[in-house]
C-alpha cells in the first residue's frame, strides 16, 4: 500500500535486524550504512581538527565542515550563515532562551516536550499556555487571543512527539509577528517528517536534532535569519576575534555560537543523513508515513479496547491506550513479539496531565517502516488482548 521500496531501504539500515520491528523513530531514527561509513572516514582517514590547523589534513577537515554546514543549510532552505550547530534541539532552545535580549513573555503550547518548556523556565522567562483543538493541535484561534504585545517570543513544536499533530506555522508566524513577537519552531519531529523550507514557514527560529533525521547523535541545527542579533551564550575557543583579559570580541555567527571544538564526525555524519533523505524525497517519506499512519489508525479504531489520541492528520506518530492495560504492559509485552514501542509520558508530562493519563503507548514511523510492521504491531496487540483478556 506504499510507495518506497522498504526492502531495498531495510537493507542499507544494519540496525533493523530481520524480524524485529522497530517502531521508535519519534525517539531516534535508526541510521543508513551512508552515514556510518561517512562517520568512519571522518573518525578515520580523514580525521583532524577544524579551523587551526595550518596542515593539509587540517584544512581539507575545515573545508568539509563548512560544506556540511552549506548541505544542510540547503536542505531546509537556508544559507550557510544561518545554521550554527549545536548538540541538539534541547541544545537549541537553552541558546535562544538564555542568550536572547528580550526575555519576557514566551507563548508555549500545551503540546511541547520538556525541552521546549524547562529552559524557558530556567532563563526567567514568564509562560503562558495555548490550549489544543478537541483534536489535539494547538489551537491558534486561542494563540490570537492570548497573545499581547508583552509577548517577545512564541516557541511552538511543528510536529508534536506525542499526536503527531501538525502545525500551521505560516498562521503561527503571522500571530507571532502581529504583536512583534518572534517564533521559534521546534522541528524535531517535522524534519524528518515533511518537507521544511524555512524561508517560506516565515518563522524566526528552526531548530532539530541530527539523531531523528537518520544521522549522529551530538549534533543538531539552531537556524535563524538573525543569529546575530543573539549575544554570544557559552565561550572559549573558536567563537571569538579577539581576547585579552579586559575586553574579548567575538567572531560573527554562526562561529559565536560554536565555542570549542565542535562536534566534527556528526557534521560530517549529518551531511551524509540529509543527502540520503533528500535522494528518497521528503514528499515521498511524507507520502510514505501518511499511508502507514492511516493504516494504523484504522486497525486501532476497529479494536473495542483502544483509545485513540491525536488529529487524522497525525504525521508518522500515533500514540493510543488499552482499556486496563497500562502503556508499560503494552510495551513490554510487545517487546516478546519483536515490536519496538514507546511508552511513557515521553517528555510532555503537561500533555499527558491534559489527556488525562499517566502515559500513552506510542508507535512511531521511519521512512524504512511498512506494513509488516503494522501487522506484526496488530499482532501483538491482539496478544495482549488475550493475556489482560
Ligand atoms: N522536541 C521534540 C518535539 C522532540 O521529539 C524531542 C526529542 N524527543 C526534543 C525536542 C528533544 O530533542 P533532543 O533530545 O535530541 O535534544
Amino acid at each position: 500500500s506504499t510507495s518506497l521500496d522498504t526492502n531495498g531501504i531495510r537493507d542499507q539500515f544494519p540496525g533493523l535486524t530481520p524480524g524485529w520491528h522497530y517502531l521508535d523513530s519519534a525517539a531516534t531514527a535508526q541510521k543508513p550504512q551512508a552515514v556510518i561509513d561517512a562517520c568512519t572516514l571522518a573518525m578515520g582517514r580523514d580525521y583532524a581538527t577544524v579551523h587551526r590547523g595550518v596542515y593539509a589534513r587540517s584544512a581539507d577537515m575545515t573545508l568539509a565542515y563548512e560544506a556540511a554546514r552549506r548541505r544542510i543549510a540547503a536542505f531546509i532552505g537556508a544559507t550557510e550563515d544561518q545554521v550554527a550547530f549545536v548538540r541538539g534541539a534541547t541544545e537549541a532552545i537553552n541558546l535562544v532562551a538564555y542568550a536572547h535580549p528580550k526575555k519576557g513573555r514566551v507563548l508555549l503550547s500545551l503540546i511541547e516536550h520538556h525541552s521546549n518548556i524547562v529552559p524557558w523556565q530556567l532563563a526567567g522567562w514568564q509562560i503562558d499556555v495555548c490550549p489544543l483543538t478537541a483534536d489535539g493541535r494547538i489551537d491558534l484561534d486561542a494563540a490570537e487571543r492570548m497573545l499581547t504585545p508583552d509577548h517577545t517570543m512564541v516557541a511552538f513544536a511543528h510536529v508534536s512527539n506525542v499526536l503527531g499533530s501538525p502545525l500551521d506555522v505560516a498562521r503561527a508566524a503571522e500571530l507571532a509577528h502581529r504583536v512583534g513577537a518572534e517564533l521559534l519552531v521546534d522541528g524535531c519531529q517535522a524534519v524528518p517528517r515533511l518537507p521544511v523550507d524555512v524561508a517560506a514557514l516565515g518563522c524566526d527560529y528552526y531548530v532539530f536534532s541530527g539523531h531523528k533525521l537518520y544521522g549522529p547523535t551530538g549534533i543538531g541545527v539552531l537556524w535563524s535569519d538573525r543569529l546575530d542579533t543573539l549575544p554570544p551564550w557559552q565561550g572559549g575557543g573558536s567563537m571569538i576575534d579577539r581576547v585579552t583579559f579586559d575586553r574579548t570580541t567575538y567572531a560573527p555567527a554562526p562561529t559565536r555560537f560554536e565555542a570549542g571544538t565542535p562536534a566534527i564526525i556528526e557534521a560530517l555524519g549529518l551531511a551524509a543523513a540529509v543527502d540520503y533523505v533528500d535522494a528518497i524525497g521528503l514528499d515521498a517519506i511524507h507520502a510514505h508515513e501518511c499511508a502507514l499512519v492511516g493504516s494504523l489508525r484504522e486497525q486501532l479504531a476497529r479494536r473495542n479496547s483502544v483509545t485513540l489520541f491525536g488529529p487524522d492528520t497525525s504525521a508518522g506518530i500515533v500514540s493510543f491506550a488499552m482499556a486496563g492495560v497500562h502503556p508499560h504492559d503494552i510495551g513490554t509485552i510487545l517487546d516478546e513479539s519483536s515490536v519496538a514501542i514507546r511508552a511513557g509520558h515521553h517528555c510532555a508530562q503537561p500533555l499527558m496531565e491534559h489527556l488525562g493519563v499517566a502515559a500513552t503507548a506510542r508507535a512511531s514511523f521511519g521512512l524504512y517502516s511498512n506494513d509488516d510492521d503494522v501487522a506484526a504491531l496488530i499482532d501483538g496487540l491482539a496478544r495482549v488482548e488475550r493475556i489482560f483478556g
